[in-house]
């Protein structure tokens, strides 16, 4: 049988991988993955044979993952936290299209929405919404339409891939997009290297987040109009004391 595996392999450390994806990376042969991911899973699996392409090497990877596969070889492709969430299980969905070979089977990971709300306290207990801020592949135009619509919605706000050396700026302009209706003093978030070596996150405002430098192993938080400071925390409020 031919089998593609996308296993999502969580935010860093192998503590944070579920017991699912640790059991299916034991049984493949390949791993194909972003060279980063790799050097994350190497250790446990040192025994495997590695494939990897740069981070612009999406197709490829999948491409090269799914013939692979086909020849019956089981095959691992990783992800970072989730596959599904900006990863490349939908990918590989359609590259495959209407093939009934090979298998592909998506196996979830814990994304870095919920590892760094869990970080920083329980930033995300109500509705929220995820925006990822690179216009690699989705036009700049659409992105600030959908900041606009979470930010009317008082939604708290998740942002993926808030900055780059090439995305400058892009934070700076969400922040003045939520700030229409925001207020400055909302609580906010920094989580960098959730679950890796240097790990760390700062709370600020989203004023001040306005001003802020971040990377690309930066995930941000946005609160909503209940969130709040709790001896130390961000924690939003879901009202729960209220009835
Ligand atoms: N599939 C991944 C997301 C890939 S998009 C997931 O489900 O987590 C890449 C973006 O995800 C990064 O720019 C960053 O915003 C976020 N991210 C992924 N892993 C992270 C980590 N360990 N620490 C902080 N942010 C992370």
């Amino acid at each position: 049988m031919s089998k593609l595996y996308v296993i999502g392999i969580g935010p860093g450390a192998y503590e944070d991988m579920t017991v699912r994806a640790i059991q299916t990376l034991k049984k493949c042969e390949l791993i194909v993955g972003y060279k980063v991911y790799n050097a994350l899973v190497r250790p446990y699996f040192p025994d495997k044979e590695y494939y990897e392409t740069p981070m612009t090497g999406e197709v490829q990877r999948c491409r090269y993952a799914l013939e692979r596969a086909k020849t019956g070889i089981p095959t691992a492709l990783i992800c970072s936290g989730d596959p599904g969430i900006y990863g490349l299980a939908g990918l590989a969905l359609e590259l495959r299209g209407e093939q009934t070979t090979p298998e592909i089977e998506v196996i979830p990971g814990l994304t870095a929405a919920t590892t760094g709300a869990a970080l920083l306290g329980s930033p995300l207990t109500n509705d929220f919404a995820v925006i990822s801020l690179s216009d690699l592949l989705t036009p700049w135009a659409t992105i600030e339409k959908r900041l606009a619509a979470a930010a009317q919605g008082d939604l708290c706000v998740v942002l993926y891939n808030p900055g780059s050396k090439k995305r400058k700026g892009h934070l700076s302009r969400a922040c003045q997009i939520m700030l229409k209706h925001k207020k400055p003093e909302t609580l906010c978030a920094v989580v960098r290297n959730i679950s890796r070596e240097g790990q760390s996150h700062k709370l600020t405002s989203l004023g001040e987040l306005r001003d802020m430098e971040v990377d690309m192993f930066t995930t941000v938080f946005i609160g909503n109009a209940q969130t709040k400071l709790i001896n130390g925390q961000m924690v939003t409020e879901r009202g729960y004391r209220d009835v």
